[in-house]
C-alpha cells in the first residue's frame, strides 16, 4: 500500500459554548489540514506514472471541498455545524454539534470522500482510498477522523 499527506492551512474563528474554560469566547486558529490518501499501486501509465495522486490535483480538489468553505469563515456559522446535522454517530446528549477539532476533520473527511469517489468514477486504473483527515489547532493539538 503506498500513501500520500498534504498539508493545507486556513484561518478561521470558532467558539464552543458547551465547555468549561476559554474556548466558550470566539477565538481563531490557523488550522493545518493533513489529507492522507492511500492505493495499492501507483498508476501504471499516462501523465501521473509511478505516482498515486498529483500533490497539484489535490490541491485543487482541497480547494472545492473544504478550504473554500473554511478559509475565514466563522465556523459556529458553517452549516453543517449551524443545523446540527449530525455526521457522526453521537450519542442523544451529543446532538448539538460545534465545530471541534474531531468534527472539523469528520466533515472535511465526508467532504474529500466525496471528490474522491467522483474520482474513483472516473479512473478505473487505480482506488484511491481516503485514509484520514487530520485537523490541527495549533502544533501540539490535533485530532483525526478515520473509517
Ligand atoms: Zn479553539
Amino acid at each position: 500500500m503506498f500513501k500520500i499527506c498534504k498539508t493545507f492551512r486556513f484561518e478561521a474563528a470558532h467558539h464552543l459554548p458547551i465547555t468549561n474554560g476559554k474556548c466558550k469566547n470566539v477565538h481563531g486558529h490557523n488550522y493545518k489540514v493533513k489529507v492522507y490518501i492511500e492505493a495499492e499501486t501507483p498508476h501504471q501509465y499516462g501523465p501521473d506514472t509511478g505516482m498515486i495522486f498529483d500533490f497539484h490535483v489535490l490541491d485543487k480538489i482541497a480547494k472545492n471541498a473544504f478550504l473554500k468553505i473554511y478559509d475565514h469563515k466563522n465556523l459556529n456559522e458553517i452549516q453543517v455545524f449551524r443545523d446540527s446535522v449530525p455526521l457522526v454517530e453521537l450519542t442523544e446528549q451529543d446532538k448539538l454539534l460545534y465545530p471541534t477539532a474531531e468534527l472539523i476533520a469528520a466533515d472535511i473527511f465526508l467532504r474529500m470522500k466525496h471528490e474522491l469517489s467522483k474520482l474513483n468514477e472516473l479512473c478505473c486504473s487505480i482506488f484511491y482510498n481516503l485514509d484520514a483527515i487530520r485537523v490541527y489547532e495549533n502544533d501540539d493539538c490535533w485530532a483525526e477522523y478515520s473509517e
